[in-house]
């Protein structure tokens, strides 16, 4: 405080550089829970899937969609989500560091804040935290790449899952588990799960298999005015979730607005 005088607010701030992401394009912030193989067993998750632990994730995807209305579209599984902004969003000047650290601490809070509603008899141990990435995308074509990849990322992981804790559950370690399922593909998979009495993976929760989307509802103006809602002003969009195949275009193309 004695030498505050002789600093120079300029010199001090030229060491400071924004990372501005690239213009007109679909910016995905992806959030990954950190620890969560940790976390989820501090808090004895269900495995393979713990749904309380699903739908609190995604409560908290539609509060985050709900507050940065630059989000057309989110998808999330497991312990990560990925925020889709609208092409010509100006969400911070399009700075990364402060749209990823927005959301990212937003959606913390808010799982802290829920947890008690979808885990009203645990305790919360300790705080649980998330990281974040910016990544663009210059096409619609190039991001329904991207979320599909997602998809076909969580129908592995949840097809190997599945198959590794009904081993564990029959008697196996984790390591034996690991080591039946070291190089099997699909069909190997499939059989194994029919040992154990499922015949048939696509009657598994579809939550499980396809994961989540949360995005806002198509508005539909003839609703909202029989509803007498257009005369206050106030906007009848609502954020939705649903599981659904977001790999097919089919979804896409009955969804034209959401990319438009
Ligand atoms: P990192 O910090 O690198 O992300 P991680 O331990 O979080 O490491 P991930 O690859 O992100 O690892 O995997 C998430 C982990 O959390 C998996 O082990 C998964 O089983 C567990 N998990 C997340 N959500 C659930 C859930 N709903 N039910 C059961 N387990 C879950
Ligand atoms: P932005 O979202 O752009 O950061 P902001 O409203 O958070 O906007 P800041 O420039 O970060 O604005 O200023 C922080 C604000 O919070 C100030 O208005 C300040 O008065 C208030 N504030 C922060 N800490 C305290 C505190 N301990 N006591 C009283 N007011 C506080
Ligand atoms: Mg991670
Ligand atoms: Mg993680
Ligand atoms: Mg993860």
């Amino acid at each position: 405080v004695k030498n505050i005088g002789k600093v120079d607010p300029d010199f001090v701030r030229s060491f400071q550089f924004e990372k501005k992401l690239m213009p007109s394009t679909w910016i995905v912030i992806r959030i990954d829970g950190c620890h969560f193989h940790s976390f989820s067993k501090d808090h004895e998750f269900v495995k393979p899937n713990d749904e309380r632990a699903l739908n609190l994730m995604n409560s908290c995807a539609v509060a985050v969609v709900t507050e940065f209305q630059d989000i057309v579209f989110s998808y999330g599984v497991s312990d990560e989500y990925s925020f889709v902004l609208k092409k010509d969003s100006q969400l911070y000047q399009r700075r990364e560091s402060d749209i990823a650290s927005a959301i990212v601490s937003f959606f913390t809070s808010m799982y802290v804040m829920k947890w008690k509603y979808f885990f009203p008899r645990k305790e919360l141990k300790y705080t649980p935290f998330f990281d974040g990435r910016a990544v663009c995308y210059p096409s619609s074509q190039i991001l329904r790449d991207y979320l599909a990849w997602r998809q076909v990322d969580c129908h592995i992981n949840n097809q190997y899952n599945t198959c590794f804790w009904e081993l564990v559950k029959s008697g196996k370690s984790e390591r034996e588990a690991q080591n039946v399922l070291k190089g099997t593909q699909t069909l190997e998979k499939m059989e194994l799960l029919k040992q154990f009495g499922i015949s048939d993976y696509n009657k598994l929760p579809v939550m499980f298999r396809q994961g989540s989307s949360a995005y806002w509802e198509k508005e539909d103006i003839s609703l909202v005015e029989e509803k007498g809602a257009a005369s206050n002003g106030k906007c009848q969009k609502k954020v939705i979730l649903e599981h659904c195949n977001i790999i097919e275009p089919s979804f896409w193309n009955s969804h034209p607005n959401i990319l438009g």
